[in-house]
């Protein structure tokens, strides 16, 4: 019998995307992925835990409410400037369902604003970066003017550069576009610069996204976005229903009430990050850049062999592939695992010097 024609049946946009492969590479030192080397929280310490267990027959409260009204009281905004996703990802693809293309963001970048905007068949165009990892305002500028994009993603602390982009270029995009400029602050509470939060208030047009997932909580897979209610409630009626589990909004307003523990890893995670960035300073042929996110970005010869060599050695980093020639990225982990991952780097390089 003929195979099926699933391939023929897929929309073109979609035939030529690939798949995003999160790979799984067991390793005993996991630094590839931004995720925290912390959680915030104890199984123990989820009060909400046993009314969970007691409705797991029902769908979880839709709207979010207390989860909501908790985050919306930190940060000093109305629960009507909130939107929750299931991870800021689905928010990206909602973003983008809402308001279509073209899509600005600059490169290298995250890459789901490219995922996204090609899997729902949007034009999009990437920016390069300039020789310091900050935005090229005269072309970003020339082609908003040109090409009218709907959205524009800027993920500042960038991911996986680690600076921050220039906070006057961004309100210079966000003035001149008549469009919707979205701030992803996935790595904003490892930053030293302030955040774009107080000037929401001054530009309808600015959206922020968050995140849990870099400060302990990736498992619960949720994010949530910051924006004007009129823009909130166009981006919700895509929302799917019910996108937020039960057991995340628990443990998610656990973490809130729990901050001062997240604020304590913030910190050790900030202080493990500029020891690392020595560390590394320190090591012939390597050159990392520096870092307002959790991970490092660094240049070195032979990247694609040093990651091999250290994945044998029980450490994943990420490899950046063609995105960023001859750069891994390493994520900062506790104090020990940054100690074995600096002596395996080292013991690599040394070995490759005298091969
Ligand atoms: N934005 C940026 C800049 C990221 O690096 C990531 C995760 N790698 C995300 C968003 C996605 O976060 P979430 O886990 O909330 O989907």
């Amino acid at each position: 019998m003929d195979e099926f024609p699933f391939y023929e049946l897929t929309r073109k946009n979609i035939q030529s995307l690939e798949a995003y492969i999160a790979k799984d590479i067991p390793c005993r030192i996991k630094l590839d992925a931004n995720e925290s080397p912390y959680c915030p929280i104890s199984i123990d310490s989820i009060s909400s835990m046993k009314e969970f267990f007691l409705s797991l027959n029902r769908y979880p409260d839709p709207e979010a409410k207390e989860l909501k009204k908790l985050l919306s009281k930190n940060l000093n905004i109305a629960p009507e400037n909130l939107l929750l996703g299931n991870g800021s990802d689905e928010i990206i693809c909602y973003l983008i369902t809402t308001f279509g293309g073209p899509i600005l963001y600059p490169s290298p970048t995250f890459v789901m604003y490219a995922i996204a905007s090609q899997a729902s068949g949007q034009k999009h165009r990437a920016i390069p970066l300039d020789e310091h990892f900050d935005l090229d305002i005269d072309k970003i500028l020339k082609t908003i003017k040109k090409e009218k994009p709907k959205l524009i993603f800027l993920s500042s602390p960038n991911n996986p550069t680690g600076n921050c982009f220039s906070t006057e270029k961004i309100l210079k995009i966000i003035e001149s576009s008549k469009n919707i400029v979205v701030i992803d602050e996935a790595y904003q509470p490892f930053s030293s610069k302030r955040g774009f939060l107080p000037l929401l208030k001054d530009y309808p047009n600015l959206a922020i996204l968050r995140t849990f997932s870099k400060i302990g909580l990736a498992a619960i897979r949720t994010g949530f976005l910051i924006g004007h209610e009129n823009l909130i409630r166009e981006v919700n009626k895509v929302r799917l229903p019910y996108n937020i589990g039960s057991l995340p909004q628990a443990i998610a307003i656990e973490a809130i009430r729990n901050k001062k523990v997240i604020s304590e890893h913030i910190k050790a995670i900030i202080k493990e990050r500029e020891r690392l960035f020595k560390e590394l300073s320190l090591l012939e042929g390597v050159k990392p850049f520096p870092s307002e996110a959790n991970f490092i970005l660094f240049k070195v010869k032979d990247a694609e062999n040093i990651h091999k060599k250290l994945i044998e050695k029980g450490i994943l980093v990420r490899y950046m592939g063609n995105a960023l020639k001859d750069s891994l990225r390493v994520t900062v982990g506790t104090p020990e695992e940054n100690n074995a991952f600096i002596d395996s780097l080292k013991d690599i390089i040394d070995k490759l010097k005298n091969k």
